[in-house]
């Protein structure tokens, strides 16, 4: 029933699920760079210092290379065969506080939002931004996570590579719990092994998060569990992509519906349903 488009990535000794592809590069030594962001090496100088380190990439520092300078990331399928790869990107909203503060502060009208609507759903504009031709910034980036699972479930699967390299891009219109269940089987080929291992490392990830500082104290906002396992059953998730993971003032709990002005992510709501529906997996 459900169709995915394919396409191919040329032979994958590392690859990228998401983000612009000259943002990363594999160094001789083997890391990963990618591209530096100030708020990013900010979390991850903080992470290696958190009880969260475990399920990070090991941070390595920065490299300069000519004008660019890079974080130097530990390769997360290093010892891998063959890996297959998802990215789920976590929270019940991808955009963060600050954006919104500053939409409000600028309300403009934008007609390409408008149109971006349109060509998803054209039932999604009011009458009155049919009316305007645009709707505003604030009014878009909210309606965008309600055509993912991300406003409902907390998460929504950003791609996913399989062993003969084909990566599909297609699961983000993955709504309900069933349907992501079904990926998961489809990404694992329905192993117990592989389901449980995932299973288990989300668990002792959720342990982890009730403890960490670092959790307690930041908006994260777009960053992904990154879920990476190969025939021979080897399976673990890691915490990636920190550009928009922010400092707040006010202590955050994650485990809260987002209401303008609270910063609540709901990373534990995602964490939750994700873990949900592993169990649907292993138990149906
Ligand atoms: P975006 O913000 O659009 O999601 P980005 O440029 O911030 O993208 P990331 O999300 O951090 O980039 O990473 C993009 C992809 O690169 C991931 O989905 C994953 O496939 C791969 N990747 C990132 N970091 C690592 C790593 N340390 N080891 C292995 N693969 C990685
Ligand atoms: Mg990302
Ligand atoms: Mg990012």
């Amino acid at each position: 029933i459900m169709q995915w488009s394919l396409g191919r990535s040329s032979s994958p000794s590392w690859v990228q699920l998401a983000g612009h592809q000259g943002n990363f590069q594999l160094s001789d030594g083997g890391e990963v760079l990618k591209l530096f962001s100030p708020t990013e090496a900010t979390c991850l100088e903080l992470l290696m210092r958190d009880p969260l380190r475990p399920f990070v990439p090991q941070y390595h520092g920065l490299l300069t290379q000519g004008e660019e300078r890079y974080t130097r990331l530990e390769d997360l399928l290093g010892g891998l065969a063959r890996p297959v790869i998802m990215d789920v990107k976590m929270g019940v909203r991808t955009y963060q506080e600050d954006e919104m503060a500053k939409c409000h502060r600028e309300p403009t009208l934008r007609s390409d939002m408008y149109h971006k609507m349109l060509k998803a759903d054209p039932g999604a504009p009011s009458a009155e931004e049919h009316e305007q031709g645009a709707v505003t910034k604030w009014r878009y980036l909210r309606w965008r996570d309600t055509t993912t699972s991300t406003s409902t479930l907390g998460f929504r699967i950003e791609g996913i590579m399989m062993e003969n390299g084909s990566v599909q891009r297609d699961f983000r219109k993955m709504l309900s719990l069933a349907q992501v269940t079904e990926v998961l089987l489809y990404f694992t080929k329905s192993r117990i092994d592989i389901l449980t291992a995932y299973h288990c490392r989300l668990q002792a990830l959720g342990d982890a998060l009730d403890t960490s500082p670092f959790f307690s104290s930041h908006e994260v906002i777009g960053s992904s569990l990154l879920f990476v396992h190969d025939h021979s059953g080897k399976a673990n998730v890691w915490m990636i992509d920190f550009g928009k993971t922010t400092p707040s003032p006010d202590r955050i709990r994650h485990d809260v519906q987002w209401a303008e002005g609270n910063r609540e992510d709901g990373y534990l709501i995602g964490l939750a349903s994700l873990t949900s529906s592993l169990h649907q997996a292993i138990t149906l």
